[in-house]
């Protein structure tokens, strides 16, 4: 099973989400929270996953936005914030 996709909507682009206490068991696990990109949803990833994740996701974006660099409403539907 491939454990970096979303389980929601199985996209592979996530970003780290933000810090909340009740991340701290999952945090002293090594876990980070993750946001889909996509569908929203929140989840954990092991924290070299996630970092990696969220690497990839930046990298896609930016090609993203040199390949479309004034279609900012496109932009909006593809990544949203
Ligand atoms: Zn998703």
């Amino acid at each position: 099973m491939n454990t970096s996709v979303c389980r929601y909507c199985a996209s592979l682009s996530f970003r780290i989400s933000k810090f909340r206490p009740s991340d701290w068991p999952y945090l002293l696990a090594g876990k980070l929270p993750v946001r889909c990109r996509m569908c929203n949803q929140r989840a954990y990833r092991n924290v070299l996953i996630a970092l990696k994740l969220n690497h990839e996701s930046k990298v896609r974006e930016q090609k993203w936005r040199i390949d479309h660099p004034k279609d900012k409403q496109t932009r909006a539907r593809h990544i949203p914030a």
